[in-house]
């Protein structure tokens, strides 16, 4: 399937009204690497940590993961990644922590709530990730940040581990870039602060949808429910990116949505400008983004939210069909 899409794969992604849209991919092994190039991504733009820790059965150790990390940017070469800090909890369980008995874990104990109750993995972590870097440029991540007080503590200990390193005399990062996930819809309603001192948001749809719609995305029974395309959902991706634009905060959406040919143009239609999924989406969701005009998607989506619709997807990939290239 690849190679349908190879003659678009070394083009920038502009859709047919001039909007340059930015395709990034998601990895969690060094083995996902190699499609940086196959599928002409821009960059790593979610590097989820969290499999190195889930696929062992003790915790891995800080040299092992720097050298994990050094051998992901070598590769990335000049390419951009997001590291996004460990992950765990709720669907991800380590092995060798004591299993906590939870009675809604995915509203539990898990992601930067676990890392700043203890923040000794975070910290090793975060030593690993600027070793890695040996004085490269280094672009972290914080999970599931729900209010500006959990940014700001994950931010004092990347200063920490940064002023750290450099008393021990070892290179610092040439450049640090640190943001958040936007996974809880309280972050959307952060104060002014929050959005000028993050240095850039991703939005993990997977997460944020759940919480939107109050719809377990483990539960076969309710997960499929609610349409990304619906009306609530894409008014509240419009806050978002309203509230990024205020304070010119770079915003993603790496969520599984991104990687949907029709979710992803919508998404684009609604002002987010950059995109990661994973690989073997880029192609379809390129080809289809230049063969469209936002401008044209956004008005689709206005009239059908005008006229009532609950959903715009069926205005949406009718005016796809009827316009098509
Ligand atoms: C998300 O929640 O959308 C996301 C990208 O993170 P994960 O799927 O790893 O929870
Ligand atoms: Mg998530």
């Amino acid at each position: 399937a690849q190679e349908r899409y190879a003659s678009i794969r070394d083009v920038e992604c502009v859709t047919a009204d001039g909007q340059r849209i930015n395709l990034m991919m998601n990895a969690g092994l060094m083995a996902d690497l190699p499609s940086l190039e196959s599928s002409g991504a821009e960059g790593v733009g979610l590097f989820r940590t969290e499999l190195q820790f889930l696929v062992r059965n003790q915790m891995p150790k800080r040299t092992e993961l720097a050298s994990l990390y050094a051998r992901v940017l070598d590769a990335a070469g000049d390419k951009r990644v997001i590291f996004r800090t460990l992950d765990i909890g709720s669907d991800k369980v380590l092995p060798y922590m004591k299993p906590q008995e939870e009675p809604n874990p995915a509203l539990g104990w898990r992601a930067i709530r676990v890392a700043l109750d203890r923040p000794g993995v975070m910290r090793m972590q975060l030593q690993a990730l600027i070793r890695a870097a040996k004085g490269r440029p280094l672009t972290v991540m914080f999970p599931f940040i729900a209010q500006y007080e959990e940014f700001a503590a994950a931010r004092a200990e990347m200063d920490k581990a940064i002023a750290r390193e450099k008393r021990l005399g070892n290179p610092i990062p040439s450049k640090l870039e640190v943001g958040t996930m936007l996974e809880t819809p309280s972050l959307a309603y952060a104060s002014i602060r929050f959005f000028e001192e993050v240095e850039f948001l991703s939005i993990g749809g997977n997460d944020l949808k759940q919480f939107f719609f109050a719809a377990d995305r483990e539960n076969e029974r309710v997960r499929r429910r609610y349409d990304t395309l619906n009306v609530s959902f894409l008014s509240f991706l419009e806050w978002i990116v309203m509230r990024c634009e205020a304070t010119n905060t770079p915003l993603s959406f790496c969520g599984e949505d991104a990687g949907r040919p029709i979710e992803a143009i919508c998404l684009a239609a609604m002002g987010i400008r950059t995109l990661s999924m994973r690989p073997a989406s880029i192609g379809p969701v390129k080809s289809l983004l230049m063969r469209y005009s936002l401008q044209e998607i956004k008005q689709v989506i206005d009239q059908a939210r005008a006229s009532g619709e609950q959903s715009v997807r069926h205005a949406v990939m009718e005016y796809l069909r009827e316009n098509g290239t």
